[in-house]
């Protein structure tokens, strides 16, 4: 990168979104992408594009603030906020011990930064260190993006690949037109199931069998030439140890969420042993377990907004440190501006484990970096901040068996991931990637649920009429959405509402080996 920052003579950063980690240069409010980077080649994606938006948009934390007594925020200096901080949780560690406080770190925060998250908990003596962005996260190490040139076939497992990854679909396009086989395992029938070798679309929760089985009969997967591809919506839909034991052995490209997915964890970011995970910590809340939540640069309400808004009334104490508004800031009793990527110093890890180092386009909008933070806490803790390492994350066995359709309950709803970035933070603050996020909400104000066309022939179901899905555990009415992206026998639920449709389906499940919920494949019936 500094080769490349030399030849523009800008400050070079990356996108802060996704994990596959474009580089780019901002100038003022535009972005443009490097031409000599290793992975951007010369292009991003439309989020990429408005990375520049961010710094100036309406929905910066520009500064510090408590809550007052009849709840409206007071802005407070940054070093007195930062005093209340610990001297709250040392009165709350003092008064119930240390298990009540839980902490969540960040995909979006620097890998320093994310080790100071962590020496914090240690400092606290909390086992609850977590952040929501570790959802779907597997231990898989990674080939990079060059293992597609040399790739004889390569093989996408039920990854949305041009709405989640567009520079690795790029990729992948390329690989088509050069002649490389690519076979594509999921039952949507999106953008890159129109262009590949060969389309298999297995039932959701079964693309992982389907594909091992596949080998088994003799399609050579364990070719050193073949590249599996696979994101975190294989261990959304309950196959995430399996895919970490079943490919081993494979060339896996794991293509992370979000910025510094991998950067987070490698640092620590994760529950430890006895520790909640982000998800259990919110339920530790309702019983009274978790009096005090530091969260920094992560919203539980992102995913989770029911759950969020009944344990954030009860806790005691909650501290909002990040660089854009959250729904969480809400709750708040103490609110501190973090920076965004662009404007700090520091490295984060891509999918690939790629380090890259960062250095600030321009300054934090309120002077310091979430790193400043943490390291003014430490100090008041009477400890000397040091960014040290930590153990590697692994999985333990357990195994969570798709559903399969009945005579009774014929269809399979599941996860669709295409709007996994609806409620992003950062998706958000920049009205171009906001605008783009809205579009499925000016039809469907209320969410909806995706019916194939024939099946929705077949049943006399209209478009936008409200459809009832019954599982065995339970029912949901939602508007139906006709669409060939579902295939037949399916039923698709867009991941904004994966709390709401999961809870009263039953398909919202809790998977104990990589401590995170998720949205098992369940079979319904549809009622008019
Ligand atoms: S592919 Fe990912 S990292 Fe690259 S520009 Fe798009 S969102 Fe950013």
């Amino acid at each position: 990168m500094e080769q490349t920052r030399q030849a523009v003579h800008l400050a070079a950063t990356v996108c802060p979104f996704c994990g596959v980690g474009c580089g780019l240069v901002v100038e003022g409010e535009n972005a443009f992408p490097l031409r000599y980077h290793p992975i951007t080649q010369g292009s991003l994606s439309i989020r990429g594009w408005s990375t520049g938006e961010l710094s100036r948009s309406p929905l910066r934390v520009k500064g510090a603030s408590v809550r007052s007594p009849n709840g409206s925020p007071q802005p407070i200096e940054i070093s007195q906020a930062i005093e209340l901080i610990v001297e709250r949780l040392q009165s709350l560690r003092d008064r119930y011990g240390s298990e009540v406080i839980g902490i969540l770190g960040s995909a979006r925060l620097t890998n320093e930064e994310n080790r100071l998250i962590r020496q914090l908990a240690v400092a606290l003596g909390t086992p609850h260190l977590d952040s929501f962005q570790r959802l779907g996260y597997l231990p898989i190490n990674s080939v990079g993006l060059g293992s597609l040139e040399e790739a004889s076939t390569i093989n996408v497992l039920a990854v949305d690949l041009a709405h989640r990854f567009p520079q690795v679909f790029k990729r992948v396009s390329e690989a088509l037109k050069r002649g490389t086989i690519v076979r594509f395992f999921d039952s949507r029938q999106v953008q890159l199931a129109r262009m590949v070798t060969g389309h298999v679309r297995p039932l959701p929760g079964q693309e992982l069998s389907t594909f091992i089985g596949t080998g088994k009969e003799g399609h050579g997967t364990q070719n050193s030439e073949e590249v599996v591809l696979v994101s975190s919506e294989i261990a959304l839909q309950g196959q995430g140890v399996k895919a970490v034991e079943g490919l081993q052995g494979h060339k896996v490209m794991f293509l992370t969420d979000y910025v510094n997915q991998k950067g987070m964890i490698d640092a620590g970011v994760r529950p430890f042993p006895n520790g909640a995970s982000a998800y259990e910590m919110l339920q530790r809340a309702l019983t009274g377990d978790l009096k005090a939540l530091l969260i920094f640069a992560d919203d539980p309400f992102e995913f989770f907004p029911e759950l969020a808004t009944q344990a954030f009334s009860q806790i005691d104490f909650i501290v909002v440190v990040d660089s854009v508004e959250t729904q969480g800031m809400k709750y708040a009793h103490v609110i501190l501006p973090g920076a965004l990527l662009a404007e700090k110093e520091g490295t984060f890890t891509n999918f690939e484990g790629r380090v890259q180092t960062l250095e600030p386009v321009t300054s934090p909008s309120a002077g310091l970096t979430e790193r400043q933070i943490l390291e003014g806490i430490l100090r008041l803790l009477g400890e000397t901040p040091e960014v040290s390492e930590s153990e590697p994350f692994s999985v333990n066995s357990t195994s969570i068996e798709p559903d399969n359709p009945t005579e009774e309950r014929p269809f399979i709803v599941s996860l669709d991931s295409g709007t996994f970035w609806n409620n992003h933070a950062l998706a958000k603050a920049s009205i171009t990637v906001w605008r783009e996020m809205r579009r499925p909400f000016v039809d469907f104000p209320d969410g909806y649920v995706i019916v194939n066309p024939e099946d929705a022939r077949e049943l006399g179901i209209r478009m936008f009429a409200p459809v009832r899905v019954e599982s065995a555990d339970g029912e949901v009415t939602l508007p139906a959405n006709i669409d060939e992206r579902a295939a037949r026998g399916t039923l698709l639920v867009p991941m904004f509402l994966w709390e709401k449709v999961g809870k009263a389906l039953g398909a919202l499940q809790f998977d104990s080996s990589l401590k995170i919920p998720i949205f098992r494949p369940t079979a319904v019936k549809i009622v008019k």
